[in-house]
């Protein structure tokens, strides 16, 4: 028998993670609501995806750290498709500097998306996933979820602070049908590690390619960057049926990080 689609809601979905999560839930037979504050490339993505998978996609332009935007998002999919079943947690993004020089408003910034609006997205879709007696939440935390590096000092606290998130939203929730969990990434090649490896290379005067290994690879077993549909598949037997009993956890794709 078919199964109804589900609602899900994807942040950070126009980037690289996002993307394929989002793809792999439209494959799946789901409905996506594509997340970003790029609302161009949310919508091109959104189309890409129902194009290519002949599954259903839609794109929304906008700020999750918006608590008004948020409500309304939570609002508009419950009224248009009469709930939300899955969420992910996605949006991100990276700034590097010594603490001593790190500005406080990028500290700010970073734990605005990384943090709060993970937050306020579980916030508003809670309630209705009560109403529902099912929901799944997804919270892409990261390897710095657990550890730490140099010069990371805002990603790295947001990155605790969601895994924290996640342990008490699952105790809440546990008895509605809901779980709730991180899911750690290690090191995928997305603009956001170029961007710093450009960065730390800078600062070592070395190649990127040493910076790579130098910072990031040397701590991980499997010596490659991870592929967005490893993360992909992952968040998708998170939201399974056969992951119902799974809640509260932080599990690695880290390739051994
Ligand atoms: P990416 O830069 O490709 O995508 C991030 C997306 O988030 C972008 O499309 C950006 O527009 C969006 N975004 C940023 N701020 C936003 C906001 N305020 N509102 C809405 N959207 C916003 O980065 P990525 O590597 O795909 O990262 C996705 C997630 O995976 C992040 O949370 C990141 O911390 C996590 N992660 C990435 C890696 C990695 O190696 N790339 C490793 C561990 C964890």
């Amino acid at each position: 028998m078919k199964r109804k689609p589900r609602t899900v809601i994807v942040t950070g979905a126009a980037g690289t993670i996002g993307s394929a999560i989002s793809r792999a839930f439209a494959e799946n037979g789901d409905f996506v609501a594509v997340v970003d504050l790029d609302g161009e490339r949310a919508t091109r993505t959104a189309g890409n995806i129902s194009g290519e998978t002949g599954g259903e996609a839609a794109g929304f332009g906008m700020d999750v750290t918006d608590e008004h935007e948020i409500r309304r998002l939570v609002q508009h999919l419950t009224s248009e498709r009469g709930g939300v079943d899955v969420v992910v947690n996605n949006a991100g993004l990276q700034h590097i500097a010594p603490v001593e020089d790190f500005p406080t408003d990028r500290w700010n910034h970073l734990l605005n998306v990384m943090l709060t609006a993970p937050f306020l997205l579980i916030k508003h879709a809670v309630p209705v996933m009560k109403r529902q007696g099912f929901g799944r939440i997804i919270n892409i935390a990261s390897v710095h979820g657990r550890t730490a590096s140099p010069y990371k000092a805002a990603y790295i606290s947001a990155k605790h602070g969601l895994v924290g998130l996640t342990r008490t939203v699952a105790l809440e929730t546990a008895e509605h049908g809901i779980t709730c969990n991180a899911v750690m990434p290690g090191v995928v090649d997305t603009p956001l590690v170029r961007n710093q490896l450009r960065k730390l290379s800078e600062a070592d005067g070395i190649s990127e390619e040493e910076a790579l290994h130098k910072h990031l690879l040397h701590k991980q077993a499997l010596k490659r960057f991870i592929k967005p549909e490893e993360i992909a598949g992952c968040c998708l037997w998170l939201a399974s049926e056969t992951a119902a009993s799974v809640t509260g956890e932080a599990i690695g794709v880290s390739g051994g990080w």
